[in-house]
């Protein structure tokens, strides 16, 4: 099995070449030679991560969501990281002069990657996926990145871009994990995120008060600890649905 058939996506099919993506790819000193065909899934392998492992040490085991399992990053990783992605979205805006959407996920801490956030990463895909293609919505290109900064996907949608903003703020009230995922929808025309502020709905809530998230984040009113506490609750939650 080596494509992914984009309207029959499972978990397997979703078990993207991490390693490979990194470093034909992500070059940043060579920005400009990305071929975005590269990253698609249909040219990545399906070899490394396991995603029936991860589930099944997840029902076996509270102790096995670790956020801590990975290399830590610094805020100026971070920001680079950020900046690279711009790059990456606008490239894509000018190729397909579609709305496109921008994926990364709630990772507070150093840790951006790990195990359990490879499959946060692997089921909000599937459910972005899901939700499009059950209304029909094409996907133009989808590049998956996977960095040690955190994992980011980027989809150019043939829709309209508010319509885009609204499906995905849904998907993260309605999936039980949505609040783990950051899913931001680039409008073509000013080439910048739609802001939740120009719909009716609250500003995402803090994952362990509920409150304002940014003003939770900004005045650091939460240990990392409580944080990841809340996370894990998040997980379980689902798995125990799912059983
Ligand atoms: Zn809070």
């Amino acid at each position: 099995m080596k494509t992914a058939n984009m309207k029959t996506v499972n978990l397997d099919q979703l078990n993207l070449d991490c390693a490979n993506l990194g470093n034909a790819n992500l070059d940043q000193t060579n920005l400009n030679n990305i071929n975005l065909n590269n990253v698609n899934l249909d040219n990545v392998n399906n070899n490394s991560i396991d995603s029936s492992n991860i589930n099944s040490s997840i029902n076996n085991s509270n102790n096995t969501i670790d956020f801590n399992n990975g290399t830590p990053v610094t805020l100026e990783e971070v920001l680079q990281a950020k900046e690279q992605r711009v790059i990456r979205q606008q490239m894509t805006i000018s190729r397909y002069n579609s709305p496109i959407i921008s994926l990364t996920l709630v990772t507070p801490g150093a840790v951006k990657r790990s195990p359990i956030t490879d499959y946060l990463f692997r089921q909000s895909i599937l459910e972005i996926k899901n939700a499009l293609a059950i209304r029909q919505i094409p996907i133009l290109s989808q590049q998956y990145i996977y960095l040690v900064t955190g994992q980011e996907a980027i989809m150019a949608i043939n829709h309209p871009a508010l319509q885009l903003k609204q499906l995905c703020m849904q998907l993260e009230v309605d999936h039980p994990l949505g609040r783990l995922w950051d899913i931001d929808v680039i409008d073509p025309l000013t080439h910048s995120a739609i802001s939740r502020s120009q719909f009716v709905a609250p500003p995402r809530g803090c994952l362990v008060c509920g409150d304002n998230a940014k003003v939770c984040g900004r005045e650091r009113r939460h240990t990392i600890d409580e944080l990841f506490a809340a996370m894990t609750k998040i997980i379980e939650h689902y798995h125990a649905t799912l059983n």
